[in-house]
């Protein structure tokens, strides 16, 4: 098999070109003239090996090799275009040109596969424009309802649906993606952190997909004189917080297994510097791959929250927000894209997702499976990123002989 580096190259060069912020990092909002001008490269390339191009729900675009078996489930590879407000050239191009590059190699070589393959462009990954992460993957699996679309609109208060119109996208299969239709879903992806690195390892397979769940915590003290009131007779809601948030990491830590917690923004009231602190707000991000771990992670934050308020006689109070299930991708692929690796000595590593992917959507439906490459100091989601290309060839090699195995 041969996957030239070169054209990958020159396909992550072209596709940046379009680019809303060039003085600083990449810029491609989903359905913006950048975003349309990279697809139109995309399907311009991925038309002239003879794919059949379809429009799909969602916003999502379908380009496929047919099998010799014309009712066989088809074995899927992509990413995603569209990046966040400067971000980096790498973040889901590389799972865009890989899946491109191992067609293009699939066809050159005249690879027989009884399943038809198909490359997949997902919309609006980032969320960056709706506000609203894996939506195209969401609309298209059916985990999204299609009546909730009129509700999602841009800063501007234009709809999905009314972007997807502007920018002349034109649904041509309006279908589902449902389990019988799929074997397989493949994305290349960088890693997004520096365990590769670290590890000196260059291709990482995706054993899970970690779950978060987000709080606000509000500390409720008493705000009184910074001078006049001794020590022993306050209510200091930040003191609290402070421990609070010191011991998020502490728990993080102790735990393990892939746990990672963050407390990323604090507001406190009323920020003077000479009143006590009476009330704090704060922020805290949990994530673990294991939903059991994760719930357990939360438990001993909540009691240690519980434990210092009361020890100081202060108000607390927990509001849930959002939250993300884990998901385990396929062990089936795993271990396939191992022995694809081990046979062409590449060093993997099995490693775990701490950021959400258009691929977790699809393991309920059919083998799902990641391929990390490494991110240089773990930078993404910022100008800074950067994913070797003789990472990014190796990435491909993998994907390609993991697809063809499936696809045989
Ligand atoms: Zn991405």
């Amino acid at each position: 098999m041969a996957v030239q580096i070169e054209r990958i190259r020159k396909d992550i060069d072209f596709i940046n070109k379009f680019n809303a912020s060039p003085e600083r990092g990449i810029t491609r909002q989903t359905f913006s003239k950048e975003y349309q001008a990279a697809v139109d490269y995309v399907v311009k390339e991925l038309k002239y090996i003879g794919t059949e191009i379809s429009y799909c729900r969602g916003g999502n675009i379908k380009a496929r090799l047919p099998g010799t078996d014309g009712n066989a489930p088809a074995v899927m590879m992509g990413s995603h275009l569209d990046t966040v407000v400067h971000g980096g050239r790498f973040d889901g191009v590389v799972g865009v040109v890989t899946a491109l590059e191992a067609a293009r190699v699939i066809t050159e070589q005249k690879i027989a596969h009884r399943l038809p393959i198909d490359v997949v462009v997902f919309a609006e990954e980032e969320g960056s424009r709706f506000n609203w992460g894996l939506l195209g993957s969401s609309i298209w699996t059916g985990q999204l309802d299609h009546s909730r679309l009129e509700n999602i609109k841009d800063s501007g208060g234009v709809t999905y649906p009314e972007a997807t119109a502007r920018a002349g996208f034109e649904v041509s299969d309006e279908s589902m993606l449902e389990p019988e239709k799929l074997r397989a879903m493949l994305e290349v992806h960088i890693e997004q952190g520096a365990v590769l690195e670290k590890k000196g390892c260059r291709i990482g397979l995706v054993e899970a997909i970690a779950g978060i769940k987000h709080f606000d915590i509000t500390i409720t003290g008493r705000a009184d004189h910074a001078g006049t009131t001794p020590m022993d007779a306050r209510a200091d809601a930040l003191q609290a917080a402070a421990r609070i948030i010191a011991s998020v990491e502490d728990i993080a830590q102790e735990i393990g297994a892939h746990t990672v917690a963050t407390v990323g923004r604090i507001a406190c009231e009323p920020g003077q510097s000479n009143v006590i602190p009476g009330i704090v707000r704060f922020s805290l991000d949990v994530r673990n791959p294991d939903e059991t771990v994760l719930n357990s992670a939360i438990t001993t934050i909540n009691q240690t929250v519980k434990d210092i308020c009361d020890n100081r006689h202060l108000g607390f109070e927990i509001t849930p927000l959002g939250s993300v299930q884990p998901v385990s991708l396929s062990g089936e692929i795993v271990d396939l894209m191992e022995e694809k690796a081990r046979e062409k000595n590449i060093r993997s590593l099995r490693i775990v997702s701490g950021a959400g992917h258009d691929t977790a959507l699809f393991a309920e439906l059919a083998a799902a499976g990641m391929i990390f490459v490494p991110s240089a100091n773990g930078r993404s989601h910022c100008p800074e990123e950067f994913t070797r290309l003789e990472d990014i060839g190796l990435g491909c090699e993998v994907l390609l002989s993991t697809v063809t195995a499936l696809a045989a």
